[in-house]
């Protein structure tokens, strides 16, 4: 059992009767993890996605959790005022299952990171722009145990190791850093 340490946890409560879907929180999610920052916006990038049922005409904003390499072995149906979502609608883990909170290009899963940053937010992107309220933050101090937090960076690897390998990752990084040495290697000559 790890040490017991005070921390201040981080939430954000959703009052989905409040939302209305205009998608302001996947714009703002976007564009502050663009880099350079606010450089661009793509909802496919947002660590928020507002899941949408027409026929059903409930928003609900679901925020990215954990990556996860393996699909879970079984599915939920939720019923809300008698009306039956599909399997994972509400789910937030980046999962082989389906495409959403994963990096467009890359394929690399998207969490959501409260917009840590420095110097820090007062509120989180996406609650300063949801102007119908319907996300708010709020901070408690929690007794919680303490635990090794992984970087992003390091999920990302996990992410493709498990999609190509270990080996061609390797290579990959071994084959651009000679190219990069030659790069430099050429530009002392030319100089
Ligand atoms: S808290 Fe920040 S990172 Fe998380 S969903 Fe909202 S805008 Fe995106
Ligand atoms: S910004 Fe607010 S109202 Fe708009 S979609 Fe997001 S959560 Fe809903």
């Amino acid at each position: 059992m790890g040490e017991k340490k005070k921390k201040i946890v981080k939430i954000i409560k959703v009052d989905i009767d409040k939302c209305n879907g205009c998608r302001a929180c996947e714009v703002a999610c976007s564009a502050f993890h663009a880099s350079p920052k606010y450089s661009s916006n793509n909802p496919a990038r947002s660590r928020i996605r507002v899941i949408h049922e027409p026929l059903r005409d409930v928003y609900v904003p679901i925020r990215a959790g954990d990556y996860t390499p393996a699909e879970c072995t079984g599915r939920h149906t939720y019923t809300i005022n008698e009306k039956e979502y599909d399997e994972c609608s509400f789910c937030g883990v980046s999962c082989p299952s389906r495409d959403i909170f994963k990096e467009p290009d890359s394929g690399l899963p998207l969490k959501c990171d409260m917009c840590e940053s420095d110097p820090p937010l007062t509120e989180p992107m996406c609650v300063q722009w949801c102007l119908a309220d319907a996300l708010t933050y709020e901070e408690r101090e929690e007794e919680v145990e303490e635990e090794e937090k992984r970087e992003e960076m390091e999920i990302g690897l996990e992410s493709l190791a498990n999609k190509y390998g270990l080996q061609k990752i390797m290579d990959t990084v071994a084959r651009m850093s000679m190219s990069k040495k030659g790069l430099k290697h050429k530009a002392k000559e030319e100089n």
